[in-house]
Parts: structure tokens; C-alpha cells; sequence
């Protein structure tokens, strides 16, 4: 019988149909050095499913026939992709299927960003709400104005659309190429990252990590951005110097900011928390019971095709 390891929780009906078919074995943090159980597991399996995890030479080594890695997220840099090229084992993914669900927490962090919806919600809750509201409590317009997306794939065009007919914004992005048909359905104009940030009032990253995006903005272009804007991202924390956000936040060089990334996943402690003018998630741009469904769905079919000599569809290394 072939062997699954399963390494973070997933959804238990997928898991009922795994245990039918393949021997499964879960991984559970609690029981000790998850890299350990990892190794140990991985000698003789055939695949991996989970998400939320570094796998590389480190963990990976003693595998002797694992074929595929099933990832349950779109973003694959947990993934050390060279090194399972060597070792010609596929890694598929779940693209498409959170695309929208993840533009809608963009926009979501964007508008409680803009119109501080999370202070102004603790604020009327404590009993603060005495008289009408002062300019201390006052946000930014966001129908109409000028959104700046850095990355226009996928995700970045599903955040373009709904600027663009829902909020009648002015679509700026930053691409590594230029998307022409893309963007025309928005009225998208190309700009460099520089001027993209000098000219939008709202600003959002949704690029993938990897090696060109890595801290991509830093303290040099937090200072480009305008005083009133507002920076979101919803892409990964690496692709921000997050010490340089929270400089620009605490000095007020942009009015604020919306997370749903971190350098450093989960978020116990950070400056961030200190400070008003940042609206915080916890990782959840997929984060809705249908799409996580659709994820492990897909997944579960990713894997299961490679282990029954079917190509899966979606593979972030179908050629290794
Ligand atoms: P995608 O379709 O691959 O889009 C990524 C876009 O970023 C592509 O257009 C790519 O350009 C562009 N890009 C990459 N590096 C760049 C750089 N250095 N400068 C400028 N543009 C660059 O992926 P997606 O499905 O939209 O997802 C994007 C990312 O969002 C994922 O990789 C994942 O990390 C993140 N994500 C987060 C959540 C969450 O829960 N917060 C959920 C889903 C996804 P090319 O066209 O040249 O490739």
C-alpha cells in the first residue's frame, strides 16, 4: 500500500478518503520536533500533503521514493523547488480556486485600513462613542482614487477588477513584465515600481516570493509613497523589510497600513501591535470555508493523480 504523509491538519473527509486508499501517517507538532517526525516518516512514503511548512534537503533527504508533495496553498516558497528537481519529486499547488476569496480580504484590509474600521470598532465598543467623531477618527477616500498593485497576476487582477468597477480607481501596477491584455480590461497603466509609488494612494503587494520580490520594498520605497497613502499586503511578509513598515507606520510617512503576511509566522509579539494606523490578519487571504475546501480538494486530486500515474493539473515543476 502506498504511504501518505500528511503534515499540518487538513480537512477530515480528505483525510477519510486518503486512510480508504493509502497507508496515512499525520504528523502532529505536539508529538515532538516536527523536522524529526518528517524524517523519520519520509524514508519510505510516496507523497506529502499539507501546507505551512519549510521542506528541503534538511527534512527531505532520507526520502527514497516520494513522487509528489501536494502543497494546500497557491505560494509554493516553503518549498526549496531546485532541490526537489534533483530529486524529481513533483510539487503541485492549488491555484485558481482562492484567486477571488483572496482579493476580497485585500479590499477588505484596505477599506478598514482606509476608514480605521478596527480602532473605530474597539473605540465604539469601550464606550467612547460621546459625541460625534473628530478629525482624529477621520479616514481616507478610497472611491475613486488611484490603486498601485505591485504584481499583476491572479490575484492582482481580481484586486484590479474590483477597484476598477467597484470603486472607480484608477488601476497603476508594477509588473517583472508588462501584462498588456491583462490590464486593459481595467485601464491598467504600467508604471516602474518608483513612480507607482509616488502616484498611488493605495498601494498593494501581490506579487509570489521568490528571488527578485525578496524585500522588495524597504525603507527607500516606503519613503516614496504619499503621506496619506495606504500600503497593503497580502502576498508574503519577505517581500517587505517589515522593520522599514514599521518605521514608516510609527512616523506616520504613510497613513496606514493592512497586513494579512509577516516575516515571521504566527505573529506572537511585534511593534506592530503597538500602533493604530495598522489593521492586522492572521494569515487568512484564503481563508473561508468554501475555498479551503476547494484547496484540499484539489490537492487531494493532485495527489492522488500522481500516485495512480496520472499527470496531476496543477504542477509547479512538471518538467522537474
Ligand atoms: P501569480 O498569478 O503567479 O501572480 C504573481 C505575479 O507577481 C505575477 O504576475 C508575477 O509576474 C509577479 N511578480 C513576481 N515577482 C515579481 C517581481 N519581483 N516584481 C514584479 N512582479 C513580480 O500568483 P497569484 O495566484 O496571484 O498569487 C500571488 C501570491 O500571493 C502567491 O504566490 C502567494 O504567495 C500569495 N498568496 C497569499 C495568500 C494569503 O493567504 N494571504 C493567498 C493566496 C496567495 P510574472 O507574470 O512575470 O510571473
Amino acid at each position: 500500500m502506498k504511504k501518505v504523509v500528511v503534515f499540518s491538519q487538513i480537512d477530515r473527509e480528505v483525510l477519510a478518503k486518503l486512510q480508504q486508499n493509502y497507508q496515512v501517517v499525520v504528523l502532529n507538532p505536539k508529538l515532538g520536533d516536527i523536522n524529526e517526525q518528517i524524517r523519520n516518516e519520509v524514508v519510505d512514503a510516496d507523497a506529502m500533503i499539507g501546507a505551512g511548512r519549510l521542506l528541503n534537503e534538511s527534512n527531505l533527504a532520507p526520502a527514497q521514493k516520494l513522487k509528489i508533495i501536494s502543497t494546500v496553498s497557491v505560494g509554493y516558497d516553503n518549498y526549496d523547488v531546485n532541490y526537489l528537481n534533483q530529486k524529481k519529486i513533483w510539487l503541485a499547488n492549488t491555484p485558481h480556486v482562492l484567486t477571488e476569496t483572496t482579493a476580497d480580504l485585500a479590499f477588505s484590509l484596505l477599506l478598514s485600513a482606509a476608514r480605521k474600521i478596527p480602532q473605530l470598532d474597539a473605540w465604539t465598543k469601550q464606550g467612547e462613542w460621546k459625541r460625534t467623531v473628530s478629525t482624529e477618527q477621520f479616514g481616507v477616500d478610497v472611491f475613486g482614487k488611484t490603486l498601485g498593485i505591485i504584481g499583476l497576476g491572479h490575484i492582482g487582477a481580481a484586486i484590479a477588477r474590483r477597484g476598477f468597477h467597484g470603486f472607480n480607481m484608477n488601476i497603476l501596477y508594477h509588473n517583472r513584465r508588462e501584462k498588456i491584455e491583462i490590464a486593459q480590461a481595467f485601464n491598467a497603466e504600467y508604471r516602474e515600481l518608483d513612480q507607482l509609488l509616488q502616484q498611488s494612494d493605495f498601494v498593494v503587494v501581490a506579487v509570489d516570493l521568490n528571488a527578485e520580490s525578496k524585500a522588495l520594498m524597504g525603507a527607500e520605497q516606503f519613503n516614496l509613497m504619499q503621506k496619506h497613502a495606504v500600503f497593503i499586503n497580502i502576498a508574503r511578509g519577505s517581500v517587505v523589510d517589515e522593520n522599514a513598515l514599521i518605521e514608516a507606520l510609527q512616523q506616520q510617512k504613510i497613513f496606514a497600513a493592512g497586513l494579512d503576511v509577516y516575516a515571521k509566522e504566527p505573529l506572537q509579539t511585534s511593534p506592530l501591535f503597538e500602533l493604530e494606523n495598522v489593521v492586522t490578519a492572521p494569515h487568512i487571504g484564503s481563508a473561508t470555508a468554501e475555498t479551503r475546501q476547494k484547496m484540499v480538494n484539489l490537492a487531494y486530486q493532485n495527489l492522488v493523480d500522481a500516485l495512480e500515474d496520472r499527470t496531476p493539473r496543477y504542477l509547479v515543476n512538471p518538467q522537474f
